[in-house]
């Protein structure tokens, strides 16, 4: 899947490089802590946590990924658009009036009320369709957030399964604090989902594939004994938490480069960027690199944070810009216009924060540095050790 030809002239400097194999290694690494019986469904929602979702989506399919998920209508669409046949299931609760359109992308749709089951009722019955829609029933065993409470779940499963336009596809339910790993709630939820399969059990419904296991559950070994598993954030290489660290072998699969534009020098008493936080004692050179917080180089790494300039980490001076960072050339590096810098990345080497890291500057987590990266930064994907494609920027757009 090319979507223009792998070649880098031209291409703006700063960028993210998707390593597919390292994506590829991960869905094995999570197979192999799996039951024989259990497969994977891949979360390659929000633009698979910013690695470009079709190119992320394929990798897992061929590594063995058995489903897709997404969040969004949009994001399901977008999957079938670039030809990808796999079941995707939309995790996040839809509107009503969405429903027309996932059926039409065949999309496998996450019903918790009566509200929402009647509008997929209705489209199935309205709709000409190739195939019966299918339907998941999520079930709140703590989280509180979407999902029918256990005592709704029973007559909404009994509704699913006999309504002969429907497939009733999947039950789950959702980890409050799985990347807790002291936390005993997530024996509560599994507890309370055991119950309500049972229940429904006992009211005569068949029951169809259940899943619960995040990316933090498989890794800590709880509810993967269901048909399903739901791996995102460890697809990437990325641990869920501090406290749930990644097996070894797991590796990150996204780093961003970028270059020096510009080398000056800076004299005692000279002050660096917006609002002169940073005035330099002594006297130095700084680096211009193109990058800033409508990258998703956040504003808040003022001051704080580093890159990776020929092995030395160079430290940003004064304010992230909206387009652009200086940094200082540590003494005694060498660094010329041109030279690579490293913004993120998980080998150390490289003298660069990694997610972990670049997420506590930010003071948030992995998922959300990701899903920040925006879609200005070009994404090169990186396949057998070469490069197999390329994701143009979208000018100006997230
Ligand atoms: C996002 C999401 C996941 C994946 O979570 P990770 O922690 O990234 O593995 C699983 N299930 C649901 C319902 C989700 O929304």
């Amino acid at each position: 899947m090319r979507e223009s030809s792998p070649n880098l002239t031209g291409l703006r400097p700063t960028r993210a490089i998707v390593d597919l194999d390292a994506i590829a290694g991960n869905v094995q690494a999570l197979r192999a802590m799996l039951p024989k019986s259990t497969e994977l469904m891949a979360v390659v929602k929000a633009d698979a946590y910013g690695h470009g979702a079709p190119w992320i989506a394929r990798v897992a399919l061929e590594a063995g990924a058995k489903v897709l998920a997404v969040a969004t209508v949009s994001e399901g669409q977008e999957l079938r658009f670039q030809g990808i046949a796999a079941p995707i299931v939309l995790l996040g609760s839809i509107e009503p009036d969405e429903v027309v359109a996932a059926c039409r992308a065949s999309l496998e749709i996450t019903v918790a009320d009566e509200v929402l089951l009647e509008a997929v009722q209705l489209a199935a019955r309205s709709e000409t369709l190739s195939s019966r829609v299918a339907v998941h029933l999520k079930i709140d065993t703590g989280l509180r957030r979407n999902g029918a409470l256990p005592e709704l779940a029973t007559s909404l499963a009994a509704r699913i399964a006999v309504d002969p336009e429907l497939r009733f596809a999947g039950i789950f339910t959702h980890f409050a604090s799985a990347d807790e790993p002291g936390d005993s709630f997530t024996a509560d939820q599994l507890q309370r989902f055991a119950q309500a399969i049972d229940d429904i059990r006992d009211a005569g419904v068949a029951c169809p594939p259940t899943h619960a296991a995040n990316s933090a559950a498989i890794i800590t070994g709880q509810g993967t004994h269901f048909e399903l598993v739901r791996a995102g954030i460890a697809l990437y290489g990325v641990p869920p938490s501090a406290d749930v660290p990644l097996p070894e072998g797991m590796t990150p699969a996204l780093r961003i480069e970028s270059h020096i534009t510009r080398i000056f020098r800076i004299e005692p008493g000279d002050t660096v960027g917006y609002n002169r936080t940073y005035r330099a004692e002594r006297s130095t050179r700084g680096a211009l690199i193109p990058i800033g917080y409508a990258d998703g180089y956040r504003r808040s790494l003022s001051g704080r944070a580093w890159v990776g300039i020929n092995g030395h980490r160079a430290p940003v001076l004064g304010r992230v810009s909206m387009d652009q960072i200086v940094v200082e050339v540590p003494p005694g590096a060498q660094a010329d216009i041109g030279d690579a810098v490293a913004i993120l990345d998980g080998n150390a080497a490289q003298c660069a924060p990694g997610i972990t890291e670049l997420a506590e500057l930010m003071g948030t987590n992995g998922y959300e540095v990701l899903t920040g990266i925006r879609r200005r930064i070009p994404r090169v994907y990186i396949k057998d050790g070469e490069i197999f494609g390329v994701r143009p920027a979208r000018g100006g757009q997230t």
